[in-house]
């Protein structure tokens, strides 16, 4: 074996398949993962695809080992294969980021049917010319081949619009076109394979797989971004969600910082409802949840505790509590255009979590029986006196 053989001979062949091979059993492992957890179609067509690509690879080196194999189908197997596998790959891209709508099963199905049809034709080429062997063997796949040309035209067209990670993806086709296009120079207008198309047609389809593994693996960690976020936060107002704000307190309380908890109330947001809808309440509720958000980006951490209930965790302690409070007081009133009572509590160590969250919410009732739209402090007395009341 000379060092020509060993990059672009029947070995580089052979070694770029094999780790391609790799590349495709790992994709799809991550594949069969998912689909094993959430049942979706993306995933469905994402496993049968590379199932289909790595049969047609394995048929690949078959053909590799064996320039002239002896069952003469396995050709035109792994072409067929290759065209059918290129569709199903592209569908699950596309469910990848789309729910399948009947007209795209219906444009997947006849793409699929024109596939089927040309593969079949091939058998008729035989009794419709007449020619050498070889040459009946090429045209025989010439049909399949421009098809597959058009096919990926055609998914560079219309996929990068309707997906995430649009450029990786127009990168790996246009990969996979130049690959294409060297094998068809290479087999129909070369009396002699070239040298250079045989680099391409070898190495290329490396950096295809490649990068489709890189998309496969970004989409993933996307979508797992998304279920975190979702489990952790309230669909409404984007803020944290009340179990996630109470786990986040408990990691200061623990370590005993000098943190501060706002409660906030909006008032009289029932009669809001009543009389101006409840899209107008859940419009009040997402612009007070703005309001605390920006004001405390820095600061602190803004969770929905409740219905109209919502917490910051006043986490630097340079900022005055009863000083932010009243600006948060009086900027919800301006820009919202609704009063809230609020009630705060500081944390003077020892307290648990929950003894903070319910100081604060007693400051905050005080503030609501005391005439509402007003910022009240924690203090002992204030327990006694609603034991008091209560009793
Ligand atoms: P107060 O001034 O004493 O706080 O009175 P209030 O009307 O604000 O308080 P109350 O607890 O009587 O009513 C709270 C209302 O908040 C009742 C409920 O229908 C409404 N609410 C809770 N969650 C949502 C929500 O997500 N969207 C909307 N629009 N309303 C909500
Ligand atoms: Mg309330
Ligand atoms: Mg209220």
């Amino acid at each position: 074996m000379n060092l020509s053989e060993l990059f672009v001979g029947t070995y580089a062949q052979v070694y770029s398949l094999s780790c391609m091979l790799l590349i495709l059993v790992m994709m799809f492992m991550m594949s069969l993962r998912l689909l094993w957890d959430r049942k979706r179609k993306a995933y469905m067509t994402l496993t049968v695809s590379l199932v289909v690509i790595m049969v047609q690879h394995v048929l690949l080196i078959v053909l590799a080992v064996h320039r002239e194999p002896a069952v003469s189908w396995i050709g035109s197997a792994e072409q067929l294969l290759k065209v059918v596998s290129f569709l199903m790959l592209n569908r699950a891209i596309y469910q990848l980021y789309n729910s399948t709508r009947a007209r795209d099963t219906l444009y997947f199905y006849s793409l699929l049917l024109v596939t089927l049809l040309f593969a079949a034709g091939q058998f008729q080429i035989p009794n419709w010319l007449e020619g050498t062997e070889k040459q009946i063997r090429l045209l025989q796949h010439l049909g399949l081949e421009i098809y597959l040309f058009v096919l990926i035209l055609l998914s560079l067209l219309i996929l990068p619009p309707r997906i995430g990670q649009a450029v990786k993806f127009q990168a790996a086709t246009i990969a996979y076109l130049l690959c294409h296009i060297a094998s068809i120079v290479n087999r129909y207008l070369m009396d002699e394979p070239l040298l250079f198309f045989n680099l391409v047609e070898y190495y290329v389809p490396l950096f295809y797989y490649f990068i489709l593994f890189l998309f496969l693996f970004d989409r993933i960690v996307e979508l797992m971004h998304t279920i975190y976020r979702s489990s952790i936060t309230d669909g409404l107002t984007g803020l944290y969600n009340r179990k996630f704000l109470i786990k986040r307190i408990s990691q200061y309380t623990a370590r005993e910082l000098p943190v501060s908890v706002l409660f906030f109330d909006i008032d009289n947001f029932k009669k809001l409802n009543d009389t101006r809808g409840h899209q107008a309440g859940d419009d009040a509720l997402r612009r007070v949840a703005q309001v605390l958000l920006e004001e405390t980006e820095q600061i602190g951490i803004v969770g929905r505790y409740g219905g109209e209930e919502m917490v910051v965790l006043l986490t630097d302690s340079k900022v005055k509590a009863g000083d932010l409070a009243e600006h948060l007081r009086q900027r919800i009133e301006q820009s919202v255009g609704v009063t809230v009572s609020v009630g705060y509590s500081k944390f003077r160590g020892g307290q648990t979590t929950e003894d903070l969250l319910r100081e604060a919410d007693t400051a905050m009732y005080s503030a609501k029986t005391t005439g509402k739209n007003k910022v009240v402090k924690y203090t002992k007395s204030l327990t006694k006196n609603q034991k008091g009341l209560e009793a």
